[in-house]
């Protein structure tokens, strides 16, 4: 039996996590749990799986989540809160595997922690590998095991699941193109967050589905491949696949490709990190290529949606950028979010960002950090000023 502790059990990711794990309850045990401010959320979830240890991420919060179990005579589960629980959930000692799947750079400290603590590390954190992937892939060769969750990065690990050694020539990181593929620059004028917030294949957490919609995302998943599977920009390729159904392809150097095929269904690259290197069944819609009758390839419109050309920019010339790329994206996400900016501001506000910045080579950890907070008060001035 696995152990797992989850990160971010309250959001989209974990609760399709804890889905798997109801469908296995022989294969898994929970240990520990971290969630942002869903008290309610967390505190069912606790009733339903009896982890020894959770974090939130406020001290009320938590102190709250600690009265309403103590009423309720549960008293085997403790309760920690901010950065320091959620890192004591990541490299918690009872636990086998840490799936981190909090939103954010906020997943870097987490990572590093269960990273540390020998715990088998199921990525679906992107933002960490983005902004950190030149210190924490280091870390993984050195003594880790990190396995991907993104849908696209566990297509390429499942296409390399064979011997011998295997040499990619290019990766074909396929996108749905998100919910406004094909519409010229003026369409995008007037965008609505509830347009935004309407992704045509995956339901996700509100953050990335804006990103899906900017191409930020695909931007984002470009640098993680790259650190994932040691390719260069050059390597990478976008290809847009508007129904999801091949996840990614990778094309190896005698000119084979392989790809891997299944319905939008995240429970699938989430349940494979959990077991890897094993499959388990799992329920679900398959693929009826009957019904499918085709795939169409269309290449993106990085004019249009130029935060993915800036994504293969600033990962080629590495350094801080993609640091800057990334807290500039979550800061502008976030005013979006709260409607203080429009639509198309998010990627002029990343852009703004990465060209006044003055890159950094092979930036230490609190550096890192501290350009995600000066980013973050960068793009905040900016809106001000507006
Ligand atoms: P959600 O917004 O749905 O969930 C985020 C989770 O992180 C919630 O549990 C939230 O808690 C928690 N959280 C947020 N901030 C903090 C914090 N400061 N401390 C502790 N916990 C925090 O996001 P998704 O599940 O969609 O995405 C999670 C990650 O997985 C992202 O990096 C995303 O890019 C990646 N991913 C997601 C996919 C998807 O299908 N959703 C697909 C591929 C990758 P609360 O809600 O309680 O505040
Ligand atoms: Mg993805």
């Amino acid at each position: 039996m696995k152990k797992l502790s989850i990160l971010g059990s309250t959001g989209s990711i974990g609760t399709q996590a804890l889905e798997v794990v109801r469908e296995h309850p022989e294969e898994f045990q929970v240990v520990a749990l971290a969630a942002g401010t869903n008290l309610t959320l967390l505190e069912q979830q606790i009733r339903e799986f009896h982890p020894v240890l959770v974090s939130l991420t406020s001290d009320v919060d938590a102190k709250e989540l600690e009265r309403h179990l103590q009423l309720s005579n549960i008293h085997s589960t403790k309760v920690v809160y901010g950065m320091d629980g959620l890192v004591a959930c990541a490299s918690c000692a009872e636990a086998d595997v840490t799936l981190n799947a909090v939103v954010g750079m906020v997943g870097i400290l987490p990572t590093i922690a269960a990273i540390k603590a020998g715990k088998i590390l199921a990525l679906a954190n992107k933002e960490t590998l983005v902004t950190a992937g030149h210190l924490i892939m280091p870390m993984v060769s050195e003594k880790g095991t990190l396995y991907p969750v993104d849908s696209e990065h566990s297509a390429v690990f499942q296409c390399l699941q064979s011997r011998g050694e295997q040499k990619i020539e290019k990766l074909l990181l396929t996108a749905s193109g998100g919910p406004f593929f094909g519409k010229t620059k003026e369409e995008l004028l007037h965008v609505t967050l509830e347009d935004a917030l309407r992704h045509p294949n995956w339901s996700m957490g509100k953050k990335i589905t804006i990103d899906s919609s900017t191409l930020v995302n695909k931007g984002l998943e470009v640098m993680e491949a790259g650190w994932l599977f040691g390719l260069s920009a050059e390597q990478i390729e976008v290809v847009v696949q508007p129904k999801s159904i091949i996840h990614s392809m990778v094309q190896f150097t005698d000119g084979a490709v392989l790809a891997q095929l299944g319905t939008p269904d995240m429970k699938l690259p989430i349940q494979y990190a959990l077991t890897y290197p094993d499959r388990l069944p799992l329920s679900g819609k398959r693929l009826d290529f009957f019904d499918l009758q085709k795939i169409e390839f269309k290449r993106p419109d990085m004019e249009t949606f130029r935060a993915l050309k800036l994504a293969f920019t600033v990962f080629a010339e590495g350094g801080s950028l993609p640091t800057v790329y990334n807290a500039a994206n979550e800061m502008a996400v976030s005013l979006f979010l709260d409607r203080s900016i429009s639509y198309l501001q998010i990627t002029q506000l990343i852009w703004d960002a990465v060209m006044n910045h003055k890159k950094i080579d092979n930036p230490s950890l609190s550096d890192v950090l501290s350009i995600e907070a000066d980013t973050y008060d960068y793009v905040k001035k900016q809106v001000l000023h507006l």
